[in-house]
């Protein structure tokens, strides 16, 4: 039976009576986001009163997407494209290809997408996608084909300015470029600004691929000097070493960092004084993980979070920062390049232990913003050379980074608590200015 409310009382439900799929048990990813945002209410003032928006998602759509396999059979894949919060423009964010996603992980992603493209102030909403499946297991032609389909079944709510993908966990230029495709097929015109993260032939931006990191190394030697922590010299441990954790270590060792320890889903490698990082990087391209590399000795998994280091990169997935692990890192300070690495009962140990953490929603947003600068290029048709980008991308990291500072120092909160204080307070604003439609 339908539950219409009586004239005159709340439209609004109780959180309590939230859907079974937005609720926080057992919920993962999203649960830990729910916890996020209950955190920063009490300082969102006035704007409190439409905090319940932060916690319901504005469209999921959820799609078959069935494929012919080389060997004859059919196979159905499960798809998903989340579109969170659009206040502030477009829904933006990445798509991933992983075997174990759900459509709760896929929900906080899109959301920290919202609270990510807010703190950098990029004129966005928050979005998701992605496709339950093992891309490595599939053949070239195999893969094209789902990420086609997958295009074609969300092309109903995606567009340039509607929403607009990009690259995530086991999605590349090239599958970006099949998207852009397949939406310009099925529209009838070349749409480039559809998708981000596309090959730099194809309307991409310079820096787009290596965005992420140069963030994570930005917001990083900005937390560093603040804390009084020399890069130089410092002992950095790096979880996933693809597209935010290759880069971010490359960086930090040209700073002079030692990086001394990297996981990722191969195994566990640690030097003592450092792993030649340009090597490691040949040796993960040609053989797709750190495992069997000569120049290192290989640890135990679990060991990786004892290793002794200034710094912390998580880079692979989410929740791998947890109670159980939390209070035996030696870092000083942890970059979120991954979103959603540390669960809040592992955000209350490090705080109390001291540990800064640079959360995901401002460690890695370099990524969005070269995307964001990716598609304004594309609408104007005019594109800049790789050294504006980075300028451009250094200048909005640091200016972020500083008002998270701020904010964070005045209320004597978290960075995270803080990013989505002003995250929250900027969503929240536009979402009263435009007010309720009908
Ligand atoms: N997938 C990246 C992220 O999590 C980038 C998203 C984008 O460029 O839209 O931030």
């Amino acid at each position: 039976m339908s539950q219409v409310p009586a004239r005159g009382e709340s439209a609004i439900a109780p959180a309590s009576s939230l859907p079974s799929y937005l609720q926080a048990d057992n919920l993962g990813p999203w649960g830990n986001y729910l916890q996020q945002v209950d955190r920063v209410v009490p300082y969102l003032g006035n704007l409190a009163r439409w905090a319940e928006t932060l916690k319901r998602p504005k469209r999921i759509l959820i799609v078959d997407v069935p494929i012919h396999m080389d060997d004859g059979t059919v196979a159905h894949f499960e798809g998903y494209r989340v579109q969170h919060n659009v206040s502030r423009g477009p829904g933006k964010g990445g798509v991933r290809f992983h075997q174990d996603v759900t459509l709760s992980e896929v929900m906080a992603l899109a959301a920290w997408m919202s609270v990510k493209n807010a703190v950098v102030n990029v004129p966005y909403g928050g979005a998701k996608g992605a496709v339950r499946v093992d891309p490595k297991i599939l053949s070239r032609g195999e893969l094209e084909r789902m990420t086609r389909r997958y295009t074609s079944e969300i092309g109903i709510i995606i567009g340039p300015n509607k929403d607009i993908p990009a690259p995530d966990v086991n999605t590349n230029d090239q599958i970006m470029a099949w998207m852009m495709d397949t939406y310009s097929m099925n529209t009838g015109s070349t749409a480039t600004g559809v998708v981000t993260g596309k090959p730099v032939d194809l309307g991409g931006s310079l820096g787009r691929h290596e965005a992420t990191g140069r963030g994570v190394f930005t917001v990083g030697a900005e937390a560093a000097r603040h804390i009084g922590l020399v890069i130089s010299g410092s002992r950095v441990a790096v979880q996933g070493f693809g597209n935010v954790g290759g880069v971010a270590g490359k960086l930090f060792a040209e700073a002079g960092a030692h990086v001394v320890a990297v996981q990722d889903h191969g195994g566990t490698i640690y030097r003592e004084a450092g792993l030649d990082v340009p090597e490691l990087l040949k040796h993960v391209k040609e053989t797709g993980s750190v495992s069997g590399f000569a120049q290192a000795e290989v640890i135990a998994n679990d060991q990786f979070w004892d290793v002794d280091c200034d710094i912390l990169i998580p880079a692979a997935l989410e929740q791998q920062i947890t109670a159980t692990n939390a209070g035996r890192i030696k870092a000083r300070m942890i970059i979120e390049g991954a979103n959603g690495p540390t669960t809040p009962d592992a955000d209350d140990i490090l705080q109390e232990r001291n540990v800064l953490v640079l959360p995901d929603v401002i460690a890695n947003a370099g990524g969005v913003t070269v995307s964001y600068f990716e598609w304004v290029q594309d609408f104007s048709s005019f594109f800049w050379d790789e050294d504006e980008i980075n300028a451009r991308l250094v200048k909005i990291m640091k200016g972020a980074f500083a008002a998270v500072w701020q904010v964070a120092q005045e209320n004597k909160v978290s960075l995270r608590t803080a990013a989505f204080i002003v995250a929250c307070t900027r969503i929240l604003h536009t979402r009263e200015l435009r007010g309720l439609y009908p």
